[in-house]
Order: structure tokens, then C-alpha cells, then sequence
């Protein structure tokens, strides 16, 4: 009977545990390149000292802040990790959301660039994007058996990126709110030059089974930003910023999994900003160390910053190495989209968002749109449900829903085949 016991209180401290374990949210940050691979080096400021600060930074802030989050890392120390490790340590870990930490740099040898970007697995919508995807793909050339393991894949060749194009990302939505986040803070809480959430065809980024983003930090080449995100409180306050993105995203996922409690009498929205007293101190000194950048062009206003994503960048200088033909996409999210979309209806799938059902035809002008223009709408019915942005690529798609989300929480993309609506 004692025996019996035992074994009880054995298998139900095992059990405990195992539900313990696994109810933690689990975070892998993944500090780009280290040991021989020193990424983009400038001088005496290299990428993968940054990228390691940063991350190394941010995980303890993770970590001391959150006691249901496992903070895992792809390294700790300045050793060389093969791409398709860093994805099988993410996806082996059941990580519920990667952070790949970068740092940009131009062919240039020196650069007035400025500023820090989030990007989510896609394809490369400008000729800049796909630069620093082949950049940053290019590392897999210091690997044994490259060839193999990529299946072929030559991170210099435009071709090769096609690839990207047919993927399908479920987890982008996920991706592009904790990118949007991660911006939004960059901005806010560290002051740098927010570059947008983009798009680009990262190895990295290609095979991870969960939400996942890969962060350039700034510049190395631009020698200010090198010197600030080299230095202690520069680090610091990029992971403070990347750190009040993941506390916001952490929240969201609480809230969807039925697990999040609003703290009594707390303000969120200070609690966000307030991360701690360290750290707010650290912000005053990094502002006036920094002042001098002059880097902080207020940007973005909010549809500005989707905007970005989805639109060919601002022009920045041209490497010198001609740039391969990519295939280049005009953004569809406007009127061009709904010409378009009218003209190739025939026989193709289409995708737009609905974001409002109304029992009487609308004006085109109607307030009710709150600005969207042109909408579109189809009969249901008695009812017309309105719809904005019309496209036959999914990624697109959800990029415009998104969009639309700011003006109306509940929109969601609905499907047309041959012009009808279909379940
Ligand atoms: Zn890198």
C-alpha cells in the first residue's frame, strides 16, 4: 500500500511538472552569425557582437520579468551555428515565437542610412529587400554541405528566390503583429528611425514552424549608429524595445488562449513603458549621448507604416553590383488593385477583406468606410457586404486585412472564385 503511494506522489510530480513545462510559452532569440562568421564588419564594429549583446540582453530581460516564458538561445557565446540549426533549435524547443537579431549594412563602405526594420518570411518586394535577404543568406557559404542541406539554394542568385513566392505562412499574421510591435517600440522606447515591417526570403526564417521575425538593428556601416549599437546603453535600449513588443505580443496570446489577468490597479499602457527604472534611466542617458545622430526623424504615422511594408522603400543609394531582375510587384492595395482585380476575375481565385455588412446600398463616398476607398461590395441576401482590397496572393492579402484592422477590429478576408463568393 505505502508502495502505492509512492508511486501516486511519483507520477503526480512528474505530471506537475510536465504541465508546468509545457505550459510555458517558449522563446527562442537567435543572435545572428558568431565564431567565424562575423556578419557585416565595419572597422572595429561587428554584426555578431551586436546581435549577441542585444540578444543577451533581451532574454535576461525576458526572463526576469516573466516566470511563464522559457527563453532559449540558438548561442550564448561567439560560436559559428549553421542556419538550418538555428531553425531546428526553434522548431525542436516548440518555440511559440522566433527572434532573429541582426544587424544591416549596404555595399557601401560608408552609409547616411539610418534606422531599424523588422522583417517577415516572404517575398522581397524592392530590389533593397532582397539585398539584405542575400546578405544575410550568404552565411550558409561558410557551411559544410551547403549545397545539400539548402537543396540547391544559392543565396546569390535572384532565382533562387522565387522559392519564396509559393510559401505559405501561416504564421504571418502572428509575424507581422509582433513586428508591428517590435517598430512601434524601436520608435518609441529606444528613439531610432522606425524602416517599417518588410518582407524577404530569409533561410532562417524559411523552415520555423511558429511565428517568427528577423530584426535589423541599424546600420554598422553608418558609423554613428555602429558606435551607439555597439555600446552598453545602446544595446540596452533595443532590447527594451524588442523586450515591451514581446510583453505586448505575451498579452495578446494570453488573451486568446483565455489565460490573461489584468493586474489591479495598474495602468498597462505605463506598465509598458515604465519597464524599469534602470532602464528609464539608461533612455535619458542614451538620448543625450545620441543626440547628436540626429537619426530621429519623427516617422510613420500608423497607415504610413503599413504603408511601408507593402510599398517599394524610399530610394536609398544603389550598391554598386547590378542588381538581378527581380520580379517586381506593384503594391495592390488601391485602385489600381480593384481595376485589376475586375479585369482577371475570370477564372481565378481572388481574395478580399469584408469589413462591413449594411442592409442598404452605401454611397462610394460613405462615411461608414471610414476612408477605405475604393471598396467594393457583393450581395448576400438582403445585404451588402463590403469588401476592400482584391488580390490572388494570400500573403497579400492578409498584409491589406491587417491594413483594414485598424479601422475595423473584426475584418476578415473572404474568397471569390470566378467573380463569386465561395466558402
Ligand atoms: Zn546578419
Amino acid at each position: 500500500m505505502k508502495r502505492f503511494f509512492i508511486l501516486f506522489v511519483y507520477i503526480f510530480t512528474f505530471l506537475g511538472i510536465t504541465i508546468a513545462a509545457e505550459s510555458k510559452f517558449v522563446v527562442v532569440i537567435d543572435a545572428g552569425h558568431g565564431g567565424k562568421d562575423g556578419g557585416a564588419v565595419r572597422g572595429i564594429y561587428k554584426e555578431k557582437d551586436i546581435n549577441l549583446g542585444v540578444a543577451k540582453t533581451l532574454g535576461e530581460l525576458i526572463e526576469a520579468n516573466f516566470n511563464d516564458v522559457k527563453v532559449v538561445y540558438t548561442r550564448k557565446t561567439d560560436v559559428f551555428v549553421d542556419l538550418d540549426k538555428r531553425t531546428q533549435i526553434a522548431n525542436k524547443a516548440k518555440a511559440n515565437l522566433f527572434i532573429s537579431i541582426h544587424t544591416n549594412s549596404t555595399a557601401a563602405k560608408m552609409t547616411s542610412a539610418s534606422g531599424a526594420d523588422t522583417y517577415i518570411l516572404g517575398l522581397a518586394r524592392s530590389a533593397e529587400n532582397l539585398e539584405v535577404a542575400k546578405r544575410e543568406n550568404s552565411v550558409i557559404l561558410l557551411e559544410d554541405n551547403y549545397t545539400s542541406k539548402y537543396e540547391g539554394f544559392d543565396p546569390n542568385s535572384t532565382e533562387s528566390y522565387i522559392i519564396f513566392e509559393f510559401i505559405s505562412n501561416k504564421y504571418m499574421e502572428q509575424s507581422l503583429q509582433f513586428a508591428d510591435y517590435v517598430q512601434k517600440d524601436f520608435r518609441g522606447i529606444a528613439k531610432r528611425t522606425d524602416r517599417g515591417v518588410r518582407q524577404a526570403g530569409f533561410l532562417v526564417l524559411r523552415k520555423t514552424s511558429m511565428p517568427s521575425v528577423l530584426i535589423e538593428l541599424g546600420f554598422i556601416n553608418n558609423q554613428a549608429e555602429a558606435k551607439y549599437l555597439s555600446s552598453r546603453l545602446g544595446q540596452r535600449a533595443m532590447a527594451t524595445a524588442i523586450y515591451s513588443g514581446f510583453k505586448k505580443y505575451k498579452r495578446e496570446f494570453d488573451k486568446k488562449q483565455g489565460r490573461y489577468v489584468a493586474a489591479p490597479d495598474k495602468n498597462e499602457e505605463i506598465d509598458d513603458i515604465a519597464v524599469d527604472e534602470a532602464i528609464i534611466k539608461d533612455k535619458a542617458v542614451i538620448q543625450d549621448t545620441y543626440a547628436v545622430e540626429k537619426v530621429d526623424t519623427p516617422v510613420a504615422k500608423e497607415p504610413a507604416r503599413v504603408k511601408n511594408m507593402v510599398e517599394v522603400p524610399k530610394k536609398r543609394e544603389q550598391s554598386p553590383k547590378k542588381i538581378g531582375e527581380i520580379p517586381k510587384k506593384e503594391p495592390e492595395t488601391s485602385a489600381k488593385t480593384e481595376k485589376a482585380a475586375t479585369k482577371n476575375i475570370n477564372n481565378q481565385t481572388e481574395y478580399r477583406v469584408q469589413f462591413l455588412v449594411s442592409p442598404k446600398k452605401l454611397s462610394d463616398n460613405s462615411k461608414e468606410f471610414k476612408g477605405l476607398s475604393p471598396v467594393s461590395f457583393y450581395r448576400d441576401g438582403s445585404s451588402y457586404k463590403y469588401t476592400y482590397g482584391s488580390t490572388a496572393d494570400y500573403n497579400e492579402i492578409i498584409r491589406i486585412q491587417h491594413q483594414v484592422r485598424a479601422k475595423f477590429k473584426d475584418a476578415f478576408v473572404v474568397k471569390f472564385k470566378n467573380g463569386e463568393r465561395v466558402k
